[in-house]
């Protein structure tokens, strides 16, 4: 099975593909085809087959794809069957949202440690989440196997903080400041930019409405 060489943009659709087979498979369905699959989660077909392709014959021409088989193979190649624990890093308004937010209901991933320099909250339980204090950060991320951080403190720290975490050798970094960091290229950075999005959501519907294709 190749999955060393899947293009960025099919990796991206693997957890909507994931999320809604655990629908289907919920819902007691042993079969989807391309187009059902399709019109679910609004990726055109064409592109689904091409994503699937990827992974070898895993559909049959006639039949769709097995819903169960297709579910066992994404939750491997997502590695949705193991629990991946998470940190974040800053505990403010965001963060704390993040830390209310349930990951943990479709997806194999729970925030399972949080950092912060504010001694109001270090060493305190934050919806479930305990909150320690940068200086245990080295620690905890060894002994929790943590080697993911989602980012939520200022962005005024958020390079400083970055370097501690490569440091200390996290993978990947969740960035939800609008600071574009620098990191080594042994680390990974996905940028969550909120006030972006909004931004380029407005400015769209403005300049074009809601009429034109959408890319
Ligand atoms: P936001 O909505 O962006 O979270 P906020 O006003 O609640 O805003 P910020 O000032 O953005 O809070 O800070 C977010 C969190 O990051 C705070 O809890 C703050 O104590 C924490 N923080 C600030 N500096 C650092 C740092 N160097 N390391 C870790 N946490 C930090």
């Amino acid at each position: 099975m190749v999955t060393s060489k899947i293009p960025h943009a099919t990796a991206k659709r693997l957890p909507i593909y994931y999320r809604y087979l655990h629908f289907l498979a919920d819902a007691g369905k042993k079969r989807v085809s391309s187009t059902e699959l399709a019109d679910a989660v609004k990726v055109d077909s064409a592109t689904i087959r091409r994503d699937f392709s990827y992974f070898g014959a895993l559909g049959k021409r006639g039949y769709g794809y097995d819903v169960e088989n297709l579910l066992a193979f994404f939750k491997k190649t997502l590695n949705q069957d193991q629990l991946t624990n998470v940190a974040l890093i800053g505990v403010g308004n965001l963060g704390h949202a993040l830390l209310n937010y349930n990951f943990h209901q479709s997806n194999n991933v729970r925030i399972s440690a949080a950092f912060d320099i504010n001694q109001d909250i270090t060493g305190t339980i934050q919806s479930s989440v305990p909150v320690y204090d940068m200086s245990d950060m080295k620690e905890q991320l060894t002994v929790q196997q943590i080697e993911i951080v989602i980012l939520t403190v200022p962005s005024t720290v958020a390079q400083a903080v970055t370097d501690e975490l490569v440091a200390v050798g996290i993978k990947g970094i969740l960035n939800f400041t609008p600071l574009r960091i620098t990191v080594p290229s042994t680390v990974r950075v996905q940028n969550v930019d909120l006030t972006n999005e909004l931004q380029t959501l407005i400015y769209f519907l403005n300049k074009f409405g809601v009429e034109d294709e959408q890319t």
